[in-house]
């Protein structure tokens, strides 16, 4: 894993909840790091903020680890496990970069995918969420995902197929504009389009979780 000197005020904040996720988190802390190093023009200026979610599994302990050796790494302890929406909240209150990347910890999202959505931000999006053409779920999931889209889509106009992909680029004002608690992280792209930012979507890669297993379970609400 390469490191660099973190004295820089960040241009890119990556920002990833993490909840039970030890088995994955050194690889995409290692991926993402290489694509900032290599795809931007400034690529000293990154942070990967990864907060921790009241794992039981040892995460917390393998991000102090991880952090001595590469400065860009910040992790945010929560005192117990709170929720995905109240993590990245917590993530977005710490960001010090004027491009926020949001990214599940499980691997299930391909960093080597965010130069496309930070493209879409050079077109005049503010926020470019992640749309999982060949998502790698369980049927039932994707059916109900399907039904949650569609229905969103036609009760508030807003053109987005995939509200809830956890892959998402945002510029800083959009995080600093909108509050996410309880289980909004799924509306996310609607609470930036009420507010009045510019909302947009790219078609990215989604892999089958690698480690681990899902936080949200079929058939249950949380699951869409
Ligand atoms: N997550 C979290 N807190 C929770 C539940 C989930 O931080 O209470 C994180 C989890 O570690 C992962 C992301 O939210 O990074 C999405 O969770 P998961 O992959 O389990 O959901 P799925 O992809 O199955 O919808
Ligand atoms: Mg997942």
């Amino acid at each position: 894993m390469q490191s660099q000197d973190s004295g820089a005020i960040p241009k890119y904040s990556a920002v990833i909840p993490a909840f039970n996720e030890i088995e994955s988190l050194p690889e995409l802390i290692d991926r993402i790091t290489k694509v900032f190093l290599s795809g931007f023009p400034e690529p000293q200026c990154y942070e990967i903020i990864v907060v921790y979610d009241g794992s039981s599994d040892g995460t917390k302990e393998l991000l102090i680890d991880l952090s001595k050796t590469l400065p860009q790494l910040r992790p945010i302890i929560l005192r117990k496990n709170s929720g995905k929406s109240m993590a990245l909240m917590t993530g977005f209150l710490k960001v010090r970069g004027d491009y926020v990347i949001t990214l599940d910890a499980d691997l299930q999202d391909n960093p080597e995918d965010i130069p496309l959505l930070m493209s879409k931000i050079s077109d005049g999006y503010q926020l470019v969420t992640g749309h999982r053409e060949r998502r790698h779920d369980t049927l039932t999931r994707r059916i109900g995902s399907s039904i949650f889209n569609k229905t969103v889509q036609r009760s508030t106009g807003l053109n987005i197929k995939d509200l809830n992909c956890g892959f998402k680029v945002y510029r800083s004002e959009v995080v600093r504009g909108i509050t996410v608690y309880g289980q909004f992280h799924r509306y996310i792209p609607l609470l930036a389009h009420f507010a009045g930012f510019k909302v947009g979507e790219q078609s990215v890669k989604n892999s089958p979780r690698k480690y681990g297993y899902s936080k949200y379970r079929t058939l249950r609400y949380q699951s869409l």
